[in-house]
């Protein structure tokens, strides 16, 4: 049988970018790629990077006052929303425009047009076109999701924040995952008045508790207004604004209610139920280690899969994905011990296990160390850094790194090197220290704190 193409990529993210790119001048595929919104996804239209440009923006309220006590002549600027947001769009519309050029410089055949399946070899798109091909990958990545609050629909998610006209005085952020703690930071950090409901004990669930009670303690003092053991029970319009009623009985009345309450994979209306293609409990494609749905010509990659949704991740898959189809060299995507940087303010990174995990299969010694570092010591601020080690006892292998300090992210990429690596706490203790920096710590921590 003849296909139109080797292969079609519905969605122009990340993941989906990458694999029509390789397949097509790496491995000589007839690529075919069909994008509904705009071609960058989630990461670069309303996500990774528009986030970080915005994190970057907020940080320099704090700058003019630690620059004064250096001796600087500086009075507080005032931050202007339309400015920043004009060159924030514009720079959006820069990547994308190099995410087309990438997919027209290797080849692949784009459509701005929504792709759906009509079986197991076939699409077709919202122009009407149909077309065939041999094999078909789903990278529709995710949306978020709203709670289920009477007149949720008032609210706001990451998607509209980055297409605000004016900032908001007053902002109420909903959830305490990645999400939401970056934008309380970023928003109170711009001037906004921000308010966050975290239904849990306490935020940045999953990480380790001594790193994400740093970062809560941080947030606090920089301002946010932060209410754990709390939720959403009621919201409604008055006057423009909205009024909020929380489960513990808490009304306030504010500009905007954002919630960052998670996000659910884009699989709705695909027809991939039709085709045959299986989907999980929260609405995922269920996928192989190869990335193979339960239909053999489809294979799915990236956050419509739900395992991690990073970028760098989705990349990987995309890349395996190639390897697997168009090369012949089955390659599962390795998913243990990835780094990651959570753009909160203060920052934190983390890489392999949390104590709290590591402790539940065997014993380990901590190394942990929190401190005043000096750029900001000297400038009256009193941030403290956190460096944290999780050692195992028996192989003496470094289980888990968290790290809550500025630039955590850059740092954490290094270590999650010598992590993956297998390094022993030995080898950190053998290696130099770096001086005077933050990161230095990580090869001066001689003695446990604890041992569990
Ligand atoms: P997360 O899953 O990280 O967090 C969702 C938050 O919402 C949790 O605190 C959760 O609480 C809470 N929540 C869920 N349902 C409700 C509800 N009905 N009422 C109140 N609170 C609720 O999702 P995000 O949307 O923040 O991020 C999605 C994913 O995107 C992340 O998992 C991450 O993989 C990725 N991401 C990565 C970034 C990075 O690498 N820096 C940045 C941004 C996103 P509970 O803990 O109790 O479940």
């Amino acid at each position: 049988m003849t296909f139109d193409y080797d292969l079609f990529v519905i969605g122009g993210g990340s993941g989906g970018v990458r694999a029509a790119r390789v397949a097509a001048s790496e491995a000589g595929a007839k690529v075919g790629l069909a994008e509904e919104y705009r071609m960058g996804g989630t990461c670069v239209i309303r996500g990774c990077v528009p986030k970080k440009l915005m994190v970057f923006a907020s940080e320099y309220s704090e700058m003019f006052a630690d620059a004064r006590a250096y001796g600087w002549d500086l009075q507080d600027g005032a931050f202007d929303w339309p400015t920043f947001s004009a060159r924030m769009r514009a720079e959006l519309d820069r990547l994308e425009g190099i995410y087309r050029n990438l997919l027209t410089n290797a080849g692949v055949t784009f459509y701005d047009a929504r792709a759906v399946l009509k079986d197991a070899h076939t699409v077709e798109l919202s122009t009407g076109e149909v077309f065939t091909a041999k094999h078909i990958l789903v990278a529709t990545g995710g949306h978020p999701t709203l709670p289920e609050v009477p007149n949720a629909d008032l609210g706001i998610t990451s998607n509209e924040i980055f297409l605000m006209e004016k900032l908001p005085q007053s902002v109420l952020i909903v959830g305490g995952g990645y999400i939401a703690c970056e934008f309380a930071g970023i928003l109170n950090g711009l001037g906004v008045e921000v308010m966050q409901y975290y239904r849990g004990a306490q935020i940045l669930r999953g990480f380790d508790d001594e790193a994400r009670g740093l970062v809560a303690e941080g947030m606090r003092e920089k301002g946010v207004d932060l209410h754990v053991g709390t939720n959403i029970m009621q919201m409604e319009k008055r006057d423009g604004r909205i009024w909020v009623k929380s489960t513990t009985g808490r009304e306030c009345t504010v500009d905007h209610v954002m919630f960052a309450t998670g996000r659910t994979p884009n699989t709705a209306a695909l027809g991939l139920e039709e085709a045959g293609v299986e989907l999980g409990r929260w609405n995922e494609i269920v996928v192989d280690e190869y990335s193979q749905t339960s239909v053999p010509s489809i294979y799915a990659i990236g956050d419509v899969t739900n395992r991690l949704a990073l970028t760098p991740v989705a990349i990987r898959e995309g890349m395996a994905f190639v390897e697997t189809v168009f090369n012949g060299n089955p390659t599962a995507v390795d998913h243990k011990l990835v780094p990651s940087a959570i753009f909160t303010q203060p920052e934190m990174a983390t890489v392999g296990l949390s104590e709290e995990e590591a402790r539940e299969s065997e014993r380990v010694e901590i190394y942990c160390s929190s401190f005043k570092p000096m750029q900001r010591a000297f400038a009256g601020r009193s941030d403290r850094a956190l460096m944290k080690l999780v050692v195992s006892q028996k192989t003496r292998k470094v289980l888990g790194c968290h790290i809550v300090a500025d630039q955590a992210g850059e740092m954490i990429q290094l270590v999650g090197i010598a992590i993956k690596m297998g390094a022993t706490k030995e080898d950190f203790d053998r290696t130099v220290a770096v001086h005077p920096t933050i990161s230095e710590e990580l090869v001066t921590m001689h003695t446990p704190v604890r041992t569990t």
